[in-house]
């Protein structure tokens, strides 16, 4: 792999103590080229324009995947990723799913590690603050005929993100709109699912509501999302998560939390999740929590959930005594390196350069 360093590191202009999501990319991208069937032309440069022909078939057919990661430091400023195997498998599932080719394990982990080992000092050093790391799979084929292209750029990219303070959020169980279909994309993280969903997400921002809990695209009875987020219960005394499936994106920190519940002595159910289920619970008192999870927030829970124009609302629980904020401090423990990592997901970044 190449490395070109660059000569003017702009990290000064970060203020690290007012870091605003996406506005600063870090001083380097790594660039990997498919070509002629081959992964070549690796290379660690300055962030920099891509110069891209505009026939480039991700334009016009959207062949692009994605994935989001962080990385975290430490008291010391060692730098750590979380569970970075599993952002590889999954864009390679979701390359899969849209046609596209593996990306091969060497060429992601060493592009990662030692893109943030040259970007260390752009990780953030606080609590809750942290490197927002975004690995791109584009199409590259100058052509306008519908076809999957036969190049590609795979592209890491990273941003430091402040810590993440959740605020109640006001939900809407959608009817209208889906995010998925069965026999689609909705488990792969394709770019395209997020296209789609902007425009229901600005109609439910109108009624007043800060996100959408998406339903199944044929009944709209069975719950699947939170906008881009997966989604937990809290009902009866269990910790309930729809079961992915392939409407359904298998999100890292949903995997992680469930494991942190467990270990907790929580009751937790991954299964079929009804809409009736949730509003007799709401109706009953019986769901006590809920909320979204997913790395760029963590978690966020619900203050009121609308279904067919009825609010119901949430119990007013103090947030030391919530269960999503204890189980997101438990993560953050794990990812800064405040505690002991008894699963083994954290990755100490090694000194390459
Ligand atoms: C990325 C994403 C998630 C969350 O996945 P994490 O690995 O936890 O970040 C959930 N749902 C959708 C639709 C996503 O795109």
């Amino acid at each position: 792999m190449k490395i070109e360093k660059t000569l003017h590191s702009r990290i000064d202009e970060i203020d690290f103590n007012n870091i605003s999501f996406g506005n600063h990319c870090s001083d380097h991208m790594f660039c990997s080229e498919f070509r002629n069937g081959e992964w070549k032309n690796s290379i660690i440069k300055p962030f920099e324009n891509i110069n891209i022909s505009p026939k480039s078939l991700v334009f016009h057919y959207g062949q692009a995947v994605f994935e989001g990661m962080k990385a975290y430091k430490d008291k010391n400023e060692e730098v750590f990723l979380f569970r970075p195997e599993e952002n590889f498998k999954r864009i390679n599932r979701s390359a899969k799913r849209l046609e596209m080719p593996s990306i091969p394990e060497s060429i992601f982990m060493n592009g990662l590690k030692k893109l943030i080992d040259i970007d260390r000092d752009w990780v953030p050093k606080h609590y809750g603050q942290s490197l927002y790391i975004r690995p791109f799979l584009i199409a590259m084929d100058r052509v306008l005929s519908a076809k999957p292209s036969k190049d590609y750029l795979f592209m890491i990219i990273s941003t430091p993100v402040d810590a993440y303070y959740e605020y109640p959020l006001k939900i809407k169980i959608e009817e209208k709109y889906s995010r998925s279909a069965s026999g689609g994309v909705g488990f792969a993280k394709a770019a395209g699912n997020y296209a789609s969903s902007f425009y229901p997400t600005r109609l439910a921002r109108e009624e007043g509501f800060d996100q959408i809990l998406w339903t199944d695209s044929s009944t709209h009875t069975w719950i699947e999302e939170l906008g881009t987020m997966n989604v937990f219960f809290w009902l009866k005394n269990k910790l309930i998560t729809p079961r992915a499936n392939e409407n359904i994106l298998s999100g890292i920190t949903c995997k992680s939390l469930l494991a942190l519940a467990k270990k907790e002595g929580i009751d937790i159910e991954e299964r079929d999740l009804s809409v009736s289920e949730i509003i007799d619970g709401l109706k009953k008192g019986a769901l006590k929590e809920a909320f979204g999870c997913g790395t760029a927030v963590v978690v966020n829970y619900f203050q009121t959930i609308s279904y067919q124009g009825v609010n119901f609302s949430l119990p007013d629980i103090p947030d030391d005594q919530r269960t999503s904020i204890l189980l997101k401090k438990k993560l953050l423990d794990i990812q800064h390196n405040f505690s002991e990592d008894p699963f083994g997901w954290r990755l100490k970044l090694k000194r390459f350069l």
